[in-house]
């Protein structure tokens, strides 16, 4: 027997999930025909409701459902601060950490030449404008340590520069009750260079 050509469709749509197959996308998509066709109705319905919905930030580039999130909007953050992340998950665990005040800027990327991922897909036109506003003193740069994170950090960190405004990176180091000998090398070695006075 042929399968029915929507829940061929189905199949093959659930394969944009990341780390779905076709045997799993087969599989949920039978279960949710079979055993929770209320769940599947759920999932349509909050699926539409987010791309209808959901729209990005004027301001920093994360998602919300105004025209700018309830973050940028706040009067308790410094806005002399803009913190520069590669991910909405970023930004989530700095305000978990609490340990910064200012307001954020999320690329939803990082520089990647070899995928094709250049200054214009991490959005730094909208970057560059919204640090020039005048009110921003000082870019926080906070992406990953990873090499497109630090090739990213600097190409921002050069233009921010340019524009005469005060550049600084997050340190890296060791993890809070971490013991030395427990640590790999690379991280010993850069919070070495990067101690500062006791
Ligand atoms: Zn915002």
């Amino acid at each position: 027997m042929r399968t029915p050509s929507s829940l061929e469709e189905l199949i093959a749509a659930l394969r944009c999930l990341p780390g779905v197959g076709p045997k799993s996308a087969q599989r949920m998509a039978y279960h949710l025909l079979q055993r929770d066709p209320e769940g599947a109705a759920g999932l349509a319905a909050a699926l539409t409701a987010m791309l209808a919905r959901v729209r990005r930030c004027e301001k920093c580039n994360n998602y919300t459902e105004e025209p700018v999130c309830s973050l940028c909007s706040s009067p308790r953050r410094d806005p002399a601060q803009l913190c520069v992340v590669e991910a909405p998950g970023d930004l989530l665990m700095m305000e978990q950490a609490q340990c910064y005040q200012g307001l954020y800027f999320v690329l939803m990327g990082v520089l990647s030449p070899l995928d094709g991922i250049g200054p214009k897909e991490v959005h730094l036109d909208r970057l560059i404008q919204r640090a020039a506003d005048g009110v921003v003193r000082e870019v926080v740069l906070a992406t990953n340590f990873t090499v497109e994170g630090e090739a990213t950090a600097h190409y921002i960190g050069e233009a921010m520069r340019a524009r005469g405004l005060k550049v600084t990176r997050i340190a890296r180091g060791l993890p809070v009750g971490g013991e030395l000998e427990h640590v790999d090398s690379g991280t010993l070695a850069q919070a070495v260079i990067e101690r500062r006075e006791a």
